[in-house]
Parts: structure tokens; C-alpha cells; sequence
């Protein structure tokens, strides 16, 4: 039979929210094990050039694995499994079964499995990710200066994309298949209709996206008009990663952990967290936050 080993704390993800939190915990000397899932990194591996990141000129990936090393100097340990149930409770201690058929024990837990954006399930959507087709703005809004973007989406993250884009790129057009924003703030409501170089397209969905011969982007709407655009950014939401999960960890109304609402013995971390901004640093900055939690958590048991 297998040697069970206690883990003082389980980390679930290895983007940066679990590599922080695990340079946090195995530095304060706490037995941590990153369940890491399918790749180092998460989102950050898809960041060819980083720019916002403070002290930081790489790739995201090389960022990644700059944490990771960082954390293993200090003692903790990293798997590439994804987990695909989580067991047990503060008091008998948390088991993990994960996609290698094994089960890893430990004190605690912190979730910092992150979130995917929706993707646009049209024609062409798929082969032009990252060639005119983007889901995030802050990060390649920049490559459109002086160019025009359409925005897809009518919630709040869909009208920070334009108001973004609209100081970078000439004009912006947001497409929503809704006859108002319904679902956004007011506040971002009153600045998108402030802007001269955003235009709204209501009742509008999309249907297909092609390459022109001049490397632009034809998408053609469902009633058949066609934008001829550079970028198309698409804002339609975001699906927290936490299929497993049971269903009594609260989430909210996108899906996402609530930290407050979180089990005893769970912390959260990332973009998996509820209002969080979805960046590098903000990831980081709550993974110290769940880290510190954790071990405050232990020190006390
Ligand atoms: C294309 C793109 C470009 C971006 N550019 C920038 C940028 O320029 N600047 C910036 O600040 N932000 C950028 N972002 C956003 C940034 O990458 C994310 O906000 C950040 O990576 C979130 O970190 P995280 O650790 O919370 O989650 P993630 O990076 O999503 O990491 C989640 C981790 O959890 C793992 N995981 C998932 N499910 C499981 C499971 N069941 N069990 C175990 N592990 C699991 C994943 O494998 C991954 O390791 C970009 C995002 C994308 C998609």
C-alpha cells in the first residue's frame, strides 16, 4: 500500500495566484504540494510578450517558470494533475482525487484553478485566436493603435474593452445581440455613449469570421452584414474552472468562489475568485492574500 503523506497545504493551479501562494507557504516553512494541472503557467503560457506585469520584460511563460522555481527553493512541490474531486473537511483533513488515480492529502486547501474565457463558437473563431480574434483587451488592444476593433459582449468587462480600445485603437464598434446594455453599470453606459469613436451595433450577433485578401477580419453578422474590422475582441464572459467542486461551495452569480464563503480550511485565490480584476499582478496580489490566510489558519490549529 502507498505512503499516505500529510501536506500542511494544497495548492490546486499553477498559474501566478498558486505559485505565489506556494512560495508563501513553503518559505513560512509549511509542507506545500502545488497540484499544478495540465500546464505550468495557466493563462500566463499564452503571453508571448508581458508589458504589464511591474519589473517583469518576458514571456509569461518564462515568468511562470521563474515562479516555479522560486517557490521550489524554498521546498514546495510541484505535480502536473489536475484535480477532479475534493474531499474531506478542515477537521479530518482535505483528499484531492486527481487525473493520475491518485488522492493527495493535506490540511488545507487553496483554489487557484483560474477561469477561461467563454469562447466564440462561430466559424473562423477558433483559427483566428491570436490572428485578429482576442479575449482580452489590456493585454493585445495595444497591437490595434490607429486601427479598427469590434468589441462582442454588452456586460460590464465588454464595455471596459471598448472604453479601453477606444483610447488606443480609431474606432471601436461593440456589437450586442440585446437591444440595450441591460447588464452593465450605468457608469460605463454614460462613458460609452460619451465616446465619439464608439459606435453601438444592438440586436446584432455574429455569425461567421473570415481572413480578407489585405489581412483584415470580414465578420459577417446573422442578418448577413459584413464588418470589416482589424481586431475583434470578444468579451461574452468567463467560466471559472471549478467543475470539481461540490455544488455546496457558494459561487456567484458567474460562477466564481466567493472568499468569504469559502468552507473552513479552503482559501481562494485568482481569477477563479469572484470580483476579481483578471490580471497578472492582481493573481499574485491575492495569492500572497489566500497564502497568508492559510498559514495564520495553521499556526493556530
Ligand atoms: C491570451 C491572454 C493574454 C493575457 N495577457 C495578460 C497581460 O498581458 N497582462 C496581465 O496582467 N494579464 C494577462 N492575462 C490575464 C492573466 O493571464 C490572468 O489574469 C492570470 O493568469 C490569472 O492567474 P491565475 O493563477 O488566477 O489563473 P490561471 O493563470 O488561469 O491559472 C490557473 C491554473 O489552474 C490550473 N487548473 C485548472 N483546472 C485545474 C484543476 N482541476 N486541478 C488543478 N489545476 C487546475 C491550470 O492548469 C493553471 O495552471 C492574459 C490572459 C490571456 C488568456
Amino acid at each position: 500500500m502507498n505512503e499516505i503523506i500529510m501536506y500542511d497545504v494544497l495548492i490546486l493551479g499553477s498559474g501566478p495566484a498558486g505559485l505565489t501562494a506556494a512560495l508563501y507557504c513553503a518559505r513560512a516553512g509549511k509542507k506545500t504540494l502545488v497540484l499544478g494541472g495540465d500546464r505550468l503557467g495557466g493563462q500566463t503560457a499564452g503571453i508571448a510578450v508581458l508589458e504589464n506585469y511591474p519589473g517583469w520584460a518576458g514571456s509569461g511563460l518564462e515568468l511562470a517558470e521563474f515562479m516555479k522555481k522560486q517557490a521550489e527553493i524554498f521546498g514546495a512541490e510541484i505535480k502536473f494533475v489536475s484535480a477532479k474531486e475534493v474531499a474531506g473537511d478542515a477537521e479530518s483533513a482535505f483528499n484531492i482525487l486527481c487525473d493520475d488515480g491518485k488522492r493527495y492529502v493535506g490540511k488545507v486547501v487553496i483554489i487557484a484553478t483560474g477561469a477561461s474565457p467563454r469562447k466564440l463558437e462561430i466559424d473562423g473563431a477558433r483559427e483566428l485566436f491570436g490572428r485578429g480574434v482576442s479575449y482580452c483587451a489590456t493585454c493585445d488592444g495595444f497591437f490595434y493603435y490607429g486601427k479598427d476593433v469590434v468589441v462582442m459582449g454588452g456586460g460590464n468587462s465588454a464595455l471596459n474593452d471598448a472604453l479601453y480600445l477606444a483610447d488606443i485603437a480609431k474606432n471601436v464598434k461593440i456589437v450586442y445581440r440585446k437591444g440595450a446594455f441591460t447588464r452593465a453599470e450605468e457608469v460605463l453606459r454614460n462613458r460609452v455613449s460619451e465616446r465619439e469613436n464608439i459606435e453601438c451595433l444592438f440586436n446584432t450577433d455574429l455569425k461567421k469570421i473570415a481572413k480578407t485578401d489585405d489581412d483584415k477580419l470580414c465578420i459577417t453578422t446573422t442578418a448577413d452584414q459584413e464588418i470589416i474590422c482589424d481586431g475583434l475582441f470578444v468579451a461574452i464572459g468567463h467560466e471559472a474552472n471549478t467543475d470539481y467542486l461540490t455544488e455546496d461551495v457558494k459561487r456567484d452569480n458567474m460562477g466564481r468562489l466567493i472568499p468569504s464563503e469559502m468552507p473552513k480550511g479552503m482559501f481562494v485565490a485568482g481569477d477563479v475568485e469572484s470580483e476579481i480584476k483578471m490580471q497578472i499582478a492582481t493573481a499574485v496580489g491575492t495569492g500572497c492574500s489566500a497564502a497568508m490566510d492559510a498559514i495564520a489558519y495553521l499556526n493556530q490549529l
